[in-house]
């Protein structure tokens, strides 16, 4: 079965994500589309130079959009940042106009595959990006809260000294300031963290609230040190990449369409859902308790008032 991946954006997150996509050899085919023409042929350039050390032969090369025509997947993180003295209203409809353009070009030559989102904010993209392309919303979808995720789970398992591979948790609803941790669902093994933690005696499960506060901050304590976050986000999407062409069925927290599952509105937002080669197969529905529901329907109304600012709601 092929595996062509067409990322659309060669900055630091769609050039760490085709880092880690070569080194991993997670797919066969990987074409590089950028505004900046010459940056993506240098990088396809630099790419092709480490094959003689991956782990197998791919064909890598920049190209236009006709590529997209026959790919398996499209991934987006091309971004552009905020204007001196620009609103973040202004800033979302300039990048929400991006992405109308970009889903233009792809769905113009026949694109049949999946869209996967990484542009910020990824969650009211995904759904601008769903609604401009007209494919169904399992096709098309963001990286959402998988990068958080995967921060909560190192954080959480460095605290108790376990395996951040054994810590089941999720960080949930808007990736951005009113995403929360779901700790009624979070397992170590297949033991509750609240009695891993009851049968500690140096740490209490208030101590858990200041990993929260962490996991939200993260991005911007990284960007105040080195302007930019990008290896985290990179190897979430050859994760999904790596969920998608193995079939794996498997679940992630990603910015999916709530279609009635979660009591919330219905748009993109992060959800843990099961994912194969077809796209989304079904929204992971966990009970939550009363204040993380409350916490829910606040980031989806969040999400709804940005999403109605822009016209797209
Ligand atoms: P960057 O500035 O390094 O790269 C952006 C690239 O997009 C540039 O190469 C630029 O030329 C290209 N580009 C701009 N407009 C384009 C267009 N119309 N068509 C094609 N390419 C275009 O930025 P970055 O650090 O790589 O970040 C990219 C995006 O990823 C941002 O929106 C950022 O917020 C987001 N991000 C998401 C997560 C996550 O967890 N989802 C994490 C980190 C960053």
């Amino acid at each position: 079965m092929s595996s062509k991946v067409i990322i659309i954006g060669t900055g630091f997150v769609g050039m760490s994500y085709a880092y880690a996509l070569v080194n991993q050899g997670t797919v066969e085919e990987l074409v590089l589309i950028d505004v900046d023409k010459e940056k993506a042929i240098g990088e396809a350039m630099d790419l092709n130079h480490g094959l003689a050390f991956g782990p197998r032969n791919m064909a890598i090369r920049a190209g236009d959009y006709s590529e997209c025509k026959n790919a398996d997947l499209v991934v987006i993180t091309a971004g552009v940042g905020q204007k001196p003295g620009e609103s973040r209203l202004k800033l979302l409809s300039r990048n929400a106009s991006i992405m109308k353009e970009i889903t233009k070009n792809i769905m113009n030559v026949g694109f049949d595959g999946l869209i996967l989102l990484a542009s910020n904010p990824v969650d009211i993209l995904t759904h601008v990006v769903q609604k401009e392309s007209g494919l169904p919303t399992n096709r098309v979808f963001g990286s959402g809260t998988s990068l958080d995720t995967a921060r909560l789970r190192y954080e959480i398992g460095n605290q108790i000294s376990i395996d951040v591979r054994n810590v089941h948790a999720y960080i949930m609803g808007e990736h951005g300031d009113s995403e929360f941790v779901c700790w009624s669902n979070a397992n170590i093994g297949a033991k509750p963290l609240k009695d891993v933690i009851n049968s500690m005696d140096s740490i209490q499960f208030e101590d858990m609230a200041h990993i929260a506060s962490r996991v939200r901050n993260a991005a911007g304590e990284i960007i105040k040190r080195k302007k930019a976050s990008y290896y985290g986000v990179g190897m979430a999407l050859v994760r999904i990449t790596s969920a998608i062409f193995n079939n794996e069925n498997r679940i992630l927290p990603l910015s999916v369409y709530n279609n009635g599952e979660y009591d919330c509105d219905n748009l993109y937002i992060g959800l843990p859902a099961v994912i194969n080669r077809q796209g989304i197969h079904h929204i992971v529905k966990l009970s939550m308790n009363d204040e993380e529901d409350t916490k829910l329907k606040n980031s989806s109304k969040i999400l709804r008032g940005h999403l109605e600012g822009i016209g797209y709601y």
